[in-house]
């Protein structure tokens, strides 16, 4: 039989068989995929083959099946090995907020590099709406005309009110969609009023929140009831970007990708090369000076790293 994986937790994995059971699953001894050393050998959104055990109830994973994309946790140790959190994603959304907590424009640009690089569609979606004010309302302008013109769709909503969910149901509808967050912009709230009866625990912001509210930290799946799947991600901080070369890193934004052609050297890294059309556009104000910051910060972050 064939399935879907909905959550895995280490030694159990929960499949949604295409009979529209769900069973509770273990994996055969050598299961690995190729090309990739990763500590979850199956990971939630993974299409797998599987078969039951005599007891009818449980059964055992033999296969998964390519993937078309797959999004890892970022690492904090050095080892080569990594987690990955979800696979066959049609949809990468983070959930940001302007106000309790604002969510830095590093982060929002981290995660659409991240997005990029696995090649998964990326969304914003700007949440409690109805605690801007007119100040607010102006940032959240200028905010839309950044992402929106580079090519990233951003919706406001807000989730206590059920402000314009309906139409972040459309963008949804039928589709694989993660939904990333940090801890406080309200994912658990938006993800309950998309999903009526879900109720998973929301609560109130604390710095520790990450370690202390969370009693799991593994991905899971859930049915949309207007259509699609929906893979919540708690307690995950950051998703993790595996292996980009510094100088492949301008191709993973969008607005930069399309000046680098015009760089003098085909090797420029656009951060003191004569010549370089991505820093002549940042001076002719063709670039958003904000997004070079994130594009430098990540470049040394990595660079040091490495
Ligand atoms: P999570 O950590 O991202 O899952 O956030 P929660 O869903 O637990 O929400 C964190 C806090 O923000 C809670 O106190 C929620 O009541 C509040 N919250 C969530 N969504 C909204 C919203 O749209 N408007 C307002 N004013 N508060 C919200
Ligand atoms: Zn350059």
């Amino acid at each position: 039989m064939q399935g879907l994986v909905t959550k895995s937790t280490g030694s159990w994995y929960t499949v949604l068989g295409d009979d529209n059971t769900y069973y509770e699953c273990r994996i055969k001894g050598k299961l690995r995929m190729k090309g990739l050393v990763s500590t979850n050998p199956v990971a939630v959104g993974d299409r797998v083959v599987f078969e039951l055990e005599p007891d009818q109830k449980t059964a055992v994973i033999s296969k998964v099946q390519d993937r078309k994309n797959y999004i890892i946790r970022k690492s904090i140790n050095l080892s080569k090995q990594v987690q990955i959190i979800a696979a066959n994603l049609d949809l990468a959304c983070l959930v940001v907020t302007l106000a309790s907590p604002r969510t830095s424009l590093g982060f929002i640009d981290r995660f659409l590099v991240t997005a990029e690089a696995y090649g998964v569609p990326a969304i914003l979606i700007f949440n409690k709406l109805d605690l801007y004010n007119k100040d607010g309302l102006e940032i959240l302008d200028n905010y839309f005309d950044l992402y929106q013109n580079i090519g990233y769709p951003c919706y406001a909503v807000s989730a206590i009110k059920g402000t314009n969910i309906a139409q972040l149901e459309n963008v949804i509808k039928n589709k694989i969609s993660l939904f990333s967050g940090h801890s406080g912009v309200g994912k658990s709230s938006l993800i309950n009023s998309l999903i009526p009866g879900k109720e998973l625990r929301t609560g109130e912001i604390s710095d520790w929140s990450d370690m202390g509210k969370h009693t799991t930290t593994f991905a899971e799946l859930f049915e949309l009831p207007f259509g699609g799947k929906l893979i919540d991600t708690p307690g995950i901080r950051e998703l993790g970007i595996a292996d980009i070369e510094p100088h492949e890193l301008g191709h993973f934004f969008p607005e930069m990708r399309a000046l680098m052609n015009n760089c003098k050297f085909n090797n420029c890294v656009h951060i003191n090369e004569p010549g370089c059309a991505v820093l002549n556009a940042l001076e002719n104000g063709d670039l958003e000076p904000t997004r070079y910051d994130s594009y430098q910060s990540i470049y040394f972050n990595n660079n040091t790293r490495n």
